[in-house]
């Protein structure tokens, strides 16, 4: 690579201020994040998706790591929650973000209308069903945040039902980490305009009709108590120990940048270790060398 563009990079790139523009903090508020906006990147499309495509090996190497870790004393794991309205871009962050990694290492669930028998446990039983085991990352396709979001913008609980949950879900996710799971959570944030344009493209191309669902339109016409249920939810259930990242996704290329690079400063964060392993290696050489 010429070494201009390699200084223009290191300058637009800055992957780690991606994650710090995206966290959600106390005074964050939902309306003012801007869905076509590239928060903490000043480059372009082929520059984010350069930058995707080079970060693939470390992420790969932690990946490892933690699988490797597991084997030893302190078993850990980590969650990634991704939620977002219809068409934000859920299935391509799964295929070209989670895709990426070592399938493995890889514990993922799509979560859909609560079936017959899940609805007769308590909301976060499917949820605890569904948790990473020791060493893998774990990926949530939608979560038990539906839970505050279809359910209370559907009145299908009392309101004193849904409320009860931010304070439920807190306490979930504080033992959840406690007991070795790190958390991060992320809402791809896509606007009304773009979604209507994702909707209809799917009604144009017979390749993407089975994608559609006349639902999505019922929702979509309760777009305001969706974003009203997402700013409560967001700002309820963002703590030190499991933070959300809103992420604008009107520019797919940016979106999947933006989670996988959430996905790799918290797996650096994490810094898993080779377990320490009893092994003569000079005996065993020989041993090798004899057989
Ligand atoms: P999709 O992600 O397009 O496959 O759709 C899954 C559907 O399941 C969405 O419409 C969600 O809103 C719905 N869903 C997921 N979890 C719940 C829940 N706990 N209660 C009601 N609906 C849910
Ligand atoms: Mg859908």
């Amino acid at each position: 690579m010429p070494s201009s563009k390699k200084a223009h990079k290191a300058a637009a790139a800055l992957p780690e201020s991606i994650v710090e523009a995206t966290r959600v903090g106390d005074d964050f508020k939902l309306a003012d994040v801007d869905p076509h906006g590239t928060p903490g990147f000043a480059g372009d499309k082929a520059l984010g998706t350069e930058l995707l495509a080079e970060s693939a090996d470390e992420i790969s190497e932690l990946q490892e790591r933690l699988y490797a870790e597991a084997r030893g004393e302190n078993p850990r794991s980590l969650l990634l929650v991704i939620q977002g309205m219809d068409t934000s871009g859920k299935g391509g962050i799964m295929r070209h973000v989670v895709g990426l990694l070592d399938p493995q290492g890889v514990d993922l669930t799509a979560f859909k209308q609560p079936t017959a028998e899940e609805k007769r446990h308590p909301f976060l039983w499917r949820i605890r069903k569904a948790l990473p085991r020791p060493g893998q990352i774990g990926v949530f396709d939608r979560s038990h945040y539906e839970d505050v979001l279809v359910v209370r913008v559907n009145d299908l609980v009392p309101a004193s039902t849904w409320k009860r949950r931010f304070g439920q879900i807190r306490s979930f996710e504080s033992k959840l980490a406690d007991s070795g799971t790190r958390i991060v959570k992320v809402m791809l944030h896509v606007s009304k305009e773009e979604q209507g344009e994702r909707l209809a493209e799917r009604l144009d191309r017979p390749d993407k009709h089975w994608k559609y669902n006349p639902g999505d339109i019922d929702e979509r016409r309760k777009w305001e108590a969706y974003q009203e249920a997402y700013q409560e939810a967001l700002v309820k259930t963002s703590t030190d120990q499991a933070p959300w990242f809103v992420v604008p996704a009107d520019r797919k290329w940016f979106a999947r940048l933006a989670v996988q690079q959430i996905l790799l400063e918290t797996l650096r964060e994490m810094d898993p270790q080779w377990p320490a392993v009893d092994l003569d290696v000079a005996a065993e050489k020989k041993r090798l060398a004899d057989s």
